[in-house]
């Protein structure tokens, strides 16, 4: 068992069972989603923005321009809510009402910082490479000064957040068993198609791109 990130906050109040506040767990959910939604309260009103996220350590990082909105404000100190969603199947009940999904999610909060060290910056640009497709960054050219330039980062610590986790078949009321209706789960997972080489590409498509996976 790892640290335990529980707080007030973070603490999932509708069947417990399924929560988990150990930090290996969130991070192995962090680390397999390829996107998160980022929310942050604009003028009195929530925002809830898709983006790319990647952990590294016991911080979880964001990048884009500097003219982003959602990364302007969590530059300036506006703290946010992170979810991530991991979609695991579709729980079929024999009653509507006891239909489910299974599911592995992460919520983290927290104010960012902006890294603004080079050497940091660049560390932490790499680990995106590497989130997104791992053993490409050794391949790819790095990000040169304007690039660096034309590119913000922040990091936000994993100190405060939570897990859920739904797994197995559906759970109906005693007497919906015996109903001629099929129950079960479709499970659910990302699958990569056959990779496509761009026009312009005379290279072979690596190993990491034709075996992707999560
Ligand atoms: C794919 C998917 C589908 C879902 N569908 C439904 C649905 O249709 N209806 C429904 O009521 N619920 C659904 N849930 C569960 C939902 O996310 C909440 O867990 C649920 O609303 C109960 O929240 P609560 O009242 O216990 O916590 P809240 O009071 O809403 O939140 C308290 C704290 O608990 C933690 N928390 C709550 N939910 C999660 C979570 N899923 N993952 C990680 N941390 C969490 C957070 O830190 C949050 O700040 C779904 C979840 C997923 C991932």
């Amino acid at each position: 068992m790892s640290a335990s990130l529980q707080t007030p906050a973070t603490t999932v109040r509708r069947l417990p069972q399924r929560a988990s506040y150990d930090a290996e767990t969130i991070h192995r959910i962090l680390d397999e989603a390829l996107i998160c939604h980022a929310g942050f309260v604009l003028h009195d009103r929530p925002v809830v923005i898709p983006t790319i996220h990647w952990r590294d350590g016991d911080r979880l990082y964001f990048h884009g321009s500097p003219a982003s909105g959602l990364l302007r404000n969590l530059r300036n100190g506006v703290q946010t809510c992170v979810t991530v969603t991991l979609l695991d199947g579709l729980v079929m009940a024999r009653s509507a009402f006891h239909h489910s999904m299974n599911y592995r999610s992460a919520v983290v909060f927290g104010t960012a910082a902006e890294v603004s060290d080079r050497e940091e910056k660049l560390r932490a640009l790499d680990a995106l490479v590497e989130h997104v497709c791992r053993g490409r960054s050794k391949d790819v050219r790095p990000p040169n000064e304007v690039e660096l330039r034309q590119t913000l980062v922040l990091s936000l610590p994993i100190t405060e957040a939570s897990a859920k986790i739904r797994t197995g078949g559906p759970v109906d009321d005693e007497e919906d068993y015996a109903l001629p209706i099929w129950a079960g789960v479709i499970p659910l997972n990302l699958t990569p198609a056959e990779p496509v080489t761009d026009a312009r590409c005379s290279m072979e498509v690596p190993e990491y791109a034709a075996r992707y996976g999560r």
